[in-house]
């Protein structure tokens, strides 16, 4: 197992971008987790099979194949990783991802992606439960109020026709959803560097992250 750092935060905090930004930089490999659970909840909600406990979910789960390749992320073979970022998806994920028989599903495919060197992970649970022995561990947050912001501006210029106060909604949403869930909700986990970025550009958090990890790295 190489070094280990997880970034956990709410929906919108910047953790993807920021992430994704700061393993090119230092050359650590990137597992994106939320776009695990929102390929799983892509495929199910196509096979129209929806966010309850049940025989056809489990048998679902248990058949789909889930990989991570370098150029995105792939479900039976289709890259996905275009297709789960739409609105749709945000509104749907949070009730896929509270299932106990999703999360089991996804726990060895993560844990696997840090038996192959360094690795930087970010997503919901990475510190907690998926790498409670991480290295280095990241709490990145911010304002219901400026994380709709981002996410509405990201959605709108994809071309998405969204009204600011629905993002807002389905941001307080999604976090009650996900700290509120039985099976490992939203925490803080113990030890991690908190960094609040309402008030910071994406350059200062990838900034001040990267610092902190190339003196621990040391
Ligand atoms: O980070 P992102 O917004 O792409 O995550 C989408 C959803 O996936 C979250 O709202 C959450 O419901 C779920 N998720 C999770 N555990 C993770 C990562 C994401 O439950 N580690």
């Amino acid at each position: 197992m190489g070094f280990v750092i997880t970034v956990d935060g709410p929906a919108g905090a910047g953790k993807s971008s920021v992430t994704r930004r700061i393993s090119k930089r230092l050359g650590i490999r990137y597992m994106d987790t939320g776009a695990i659970y929102r390929a799983i909840a892509y495929i199910l909600d196509q096979k129209g099979i929806a966010p309850v406990e049940n025989e056809e979910l489990a048998r679902a789960v248990a058949s789909i194949g889930l990989r991570i390749e370098a150029e995105g992320i792939f479900v039976d073979g289709t890259n996905v990783t275009e297709a789960i970022r739409s609105y749709r998806i945000d509104r749907i994920v949070s009730g896929y991802a509270a299932l106990k028989t999703v999360r089991g599903a996804l726990l060895d495919l993560q844990r696997e992606q840090a038996k192959h060197g360094d690795l930087i992970a970010d997503g919901r649970d990475t510190g907690t439960v998926v790498f409670p022995n991480a290295d280095l561990k990241f709490f990145l947050t911010a304002s219901p109020e400026a994380r709709a912001e981002r996410r509405y501006k990201e959605l709108l210029k994809k071309g998405e026709a969204v009204v600011y106060k629905e993002v807002l909604a389905q941001i307080h949403e999604r976090d009650r959803t996900d700290s509120s869930r039985e099976v490992a909700p939203l925490r803080e986990p113990a030890g991690a560097i908190h960094v609040d970025t309402s008030l910071m550009t994406e350059n200062e958090v990838v900034n001040e992250l990267a610092f902190i990890i190339q003196n621990r790295m040391r």
